[in-house]
């Protein structure tokens, strides 16, 4: 292998810019720098831009572009959507239903509520990461405001039945958010057909730039304003655009829908040949979350007798980057949340490994990992006292 090349196994973290993404973007850096609130020529080329960005985004999703609003983030489109919804229904009820496996934007969200006096229910999953829709009726109550649950998993990629989902919700006249960053882009949405109130999405997850992401808020839903200020966003969001980032937005969802047939076709092949060779090659695995109702690109397996840290320093000096649990908790000692949630003992958490693929991945990237990653297990394998008791046979 060439000594600088990185393999980049780690889409669900972030995706590279798409050049023709980047090349959307520039002109706004640079000549066109125009505030969209002015009313020369330059200022409402920018509002121009941003309008049919927001068109872009609502045909990706069967929203219409106002029910579409620019974020700074898929974290602040989480916060939003569940703090806005709390806070302007709370004189019905202060109730709100989540899983065990959201990201920590809408865990952490739900933990704020409910130092605020807001009660909130935590669905556990099954073994594979699925939430039930029976559980999820079973727990509304008459006071409960929201439901929120996301689309696909960021760790072990489990994909939740959303439409069975909202159309409970629907029924019982309670509003449904659900965080759809990993899921836009890989899989096609429609929030009309899925009954969906509220929808985060985040750029830089699918071949857009950091820093910016959008919700969509059907129209008629009560919700608080995230920012106060100018009358950006319809007044929903104040603050000078991010004209930029929401052009990459705009351009970056456009062609990962355009594609979305095309490089499903391909992921899906990368990551069935990837979970049949680790489950062929190395004893003692266990693949995370489930076989079929999981993203596209998505490769989660845990490896007895092994620490998840040790794995991917060890892959990182042969050049691969990957990931064990999410970019937010790897650097801290705890063990995911999600993996303990599907049921996973503490030490078999810690070592796991998770391979996203994205476009640009190919089939020679998963024989070089294939040559390596096995080596490797037997290296660190080698140093557990536990795992030579097991070879032993006792
Ligand atoms: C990445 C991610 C987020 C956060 O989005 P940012 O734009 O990085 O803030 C939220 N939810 C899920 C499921 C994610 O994968």
């Amino acid at each position: 292998m060439n000594d600088n090349k990185i393999i980049y196994l780690d889409h669900a973290a972030t995706t590279p810019v798409n050049p023709q993404v980047l090349e959307a973007m520039l002109p706004y850096f640079s000549d066109k720098f125009g505030n969209a609130s002015s009313i020369y020529s330059i200022g409402r080329e920018s509002k121009k831009a941003i309008e049919e960005s927001r068109e872009k985004v609502a045909k990706a999703i069967g929203a219409l572009p106002r029910e579409v609003f620019f974020t700074g983030s898929g974290t602040e489109a989480d916060n939003w959507a569940i703090k806005g919804v709390a806070y302007a229904n709370r004189d019905k009820g202060r109730h709100i239903i989540t899983t065990a496996i959201e990201h920590h934007a809408v865990l952490h969200a739900c933990q704020y509520l409910e130092s605020d006096g807001f009660e909130v229910t935590y669905l556990p999953v099954d073994e594979n990461g699925l939430v039930s829709p029976q559980q999820v009726q079973d727990a509304i109550r008459p006071d409960t405001i929201l439901i929120t649950i996301m689309f696909a998993n960021n760790e072990i990629g489990t994909i939740q039945p959303i439409g069975e989902i909202g159309k409970i919700a629907r029924e019982k006249g309670i509003i449904f958010h659900t965080d759809a960053v990993q899921a836009v882009g890989n899989i096609p949405i429609n929030v009309v057909d899925l009954n969906v109130d509220l929808l985060s999405l985040s750029g830089h997850k699918f071949y857009g730039p950091k820093g910016v992401g959008a919700l969509y808020i059907r129209k008629g839903v009560k919700i608080t304003s995230f920012m106060h200020g100018g009358a950006q966003e319809r007044g929903r969001r104040a603050s000078t655009e991010n004209i930029a980032g929401i052009v990459g937005v705009g351009k970056a969802i456009e062609l990962a829908t355009q594609n979305i047939e095309e490089n499903n076709k391909k992921l899906l092949e990368l990551r069935d040949r990837t979970i049949e060779e680790i489950s062929k090659k190395i004893p003692f695995v266990k693949l995370n979350g489930d076989r079929y109702k999981r993203l596209p690109g998505n490769v989660n397996f845990s490896f007895e007798f092994i620490e998840g840290e040790s794995l991917l320093l060890m892959l990182d000096m042969k050049g691969i980057a990957a990931s064990s649990g999410s970019a937010c908790t790897s650097g801290s000692l705890d063990p995911s949340h999600v993996l303990l949630a599907i049921g996973l003992p503490h030490e078999i958490a810690h070592g796991s490994l998770r391979i996203t693929f994205g476009t640009e991945n190919t089939h020679e990237d998963i024989d070089y990992l294939m040559d390596v990653l096995p080596m490797i297990v037997d290296r660190l394998r080698e140093m557990s006292p536990l795992y030579e008791k097991v070879k032993r046979g006792n």
